[in-house]
This record gives C-alpha cells, structure tokens and sequence, in this order.
C-alpha cells in the first residue's frame, strides 16, 4: 500500500495546533525532534516537519501530498494546491500599519511611500488593485521596528492580537488579508480514497470542537 506524506511546520505557531489536530483524528506518530520524518504506525501516513515557507511548494510538486499552512503563506508563494479543509486556527491578518500620529490617512496617501513586509507579493497586487504606487522593501523579519529605524514609512504585517504593532508605536490602518490555517493537498489528490478518510477524520474533530 502507498503511503502518503503531510507536511506541517516543525516549529512555530502552528505546529503545536497541527500536531494536535493529527493526534486527534486517531494517527499516532512521534512529535518532532531531531528527525525530519516520523512515520505514523496505524495509518499509511508519514508526517514531514519543516519550515512552513517550504510547505506550498513541496505540496504543489508533490514531495509532500498534504500540508498544514497559513493561507498567507500559500498566496504569497502563488502555488496551485487544492484547498481541501480550513483548519479554524492560526488565524491572523496581513495589515498596512503605520506609526501612530503620522499624516498618512488614506490608501491614497501611500502614494510615494515606503513600506517594509515580508509578504511582497500579497502587498503588491494588493497595492495595484487599489491604485496605489508604493516602494515595497522587502525584508524576512522584524518588520515592526522598520518605520522607528526610518526604514520606511509603513509596515505590512501579520497581525493577530495588535499587541505588537502597539508596543511599537504603530496603528493598524488597512487589512490586506485574512488568513487561517488550511489542509492543502496536491492538485488532483481530492479524490484519493486516503485523503477522503483523513479529511472525514479531520471534519468530525472539528465539528466535536465546535
Ligand atoms: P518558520 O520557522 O516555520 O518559517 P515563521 O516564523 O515563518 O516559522 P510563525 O511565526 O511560526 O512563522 O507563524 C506561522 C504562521 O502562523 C503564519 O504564517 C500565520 O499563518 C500564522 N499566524 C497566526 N498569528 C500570527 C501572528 N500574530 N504573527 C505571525 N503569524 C501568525
Ligand atoms: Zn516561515
């Protein structure tokens, strides 16, 4: 029998979610800890722990089968992968942010302006959809402290609680994107009589949570 492959993050804010969410529809396996690959011993699943950035591509060429992500991850790598259950957490949003007591008040405003992200391609088309001609610097993390440092005059970021974009002065000023941990699988995978069974599993946990 062919077994199937689900990447999920290895570390980070969804992995402990994830985890759960596996271990609650019955699969047993062993938590991450030095290898990459734990295989689950009482259904023909292998679970790959790794970064979530990487988790859309292997999916989309088929390394991995499924994969556990955040919506804002797979729309940022552009990747064509099969929806195939939301997932209910790690919700957050992708919002412009501003410093607090700064003139930009409009989108329109942002016209000229700089603004620093990890998510160039959401924000791009995002800005384009609204007209708007922005310098986007592209940087891997700590947005938040950009617009203090003078590296730019906005932020876009994820954002779940605020507390971050407050501790730093900023004010969320626009939503980008809403986003939430999502099931993909490879496309053309969704009628595979596996992936039936693990979804079933999978909405009788959340429908138990509801
Ligand atoms: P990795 O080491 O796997 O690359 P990471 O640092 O990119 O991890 P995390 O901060 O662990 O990512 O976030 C993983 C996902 O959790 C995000 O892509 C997003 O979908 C979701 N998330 C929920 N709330 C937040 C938040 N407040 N900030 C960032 N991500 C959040
Ligand atoms: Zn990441």
């Amino acid at each position: 029998m062919k077994t199937l492959k689900i990447a999920i993050q290895k570390s980070g804010r969804l992995n402990e979610k994830s985890v759960e969410l596996l271990k609650n529809c019955g699969l047993s396996f062993e938590n991450y800890k030095s290898s990459l690959i734990s295989p689950v011993s009482n259904f023909p699943l292998e679970i790959l722990f790794l970064r979530d950035d990487d988790i859309p591509e292997y999916v989309q060429d088929g390394i991995a089968d499924l994969g556990i992500v955040g919506e804002n991850v797979i729309n940022e790598t552009e990747v064509d992968v099969a929806y195939l259950q939301m997932l209910g957490f790690g919700k957050c949003s992708l919002k412009l942010a501003i410093p607090n007591q700064c003139s930009i008040k409009t989108l329109s405003d942002l016209n000229g302006k700089s603004i620093a992200t990890s998510y160039p391609v959401i924000l791009r088309k995002f800005l384009e959809k609204n007209f708007v001609q922005a310098d986007i610097r592209t940087i891997s993390g700590s947005v938040e402290i950009s617009p203090g440092l003078g590296l730019s005059d906005a932020i876009c970021d994820l954002v779940s609680t605020g507390g971050t974009l407050k501790s730093n002065g900023l004010t969320p000023f626009a939503d980008v994107l809403h986003s939430e941990a999502v099931m993909i699988g490879r496309k053309g995978i969704e009628n595979d009589p596996l992936i039936i069974e693990l979804i079933q599993r999978v909405q009788s946990v959340l429908r138990a949570k509801e």
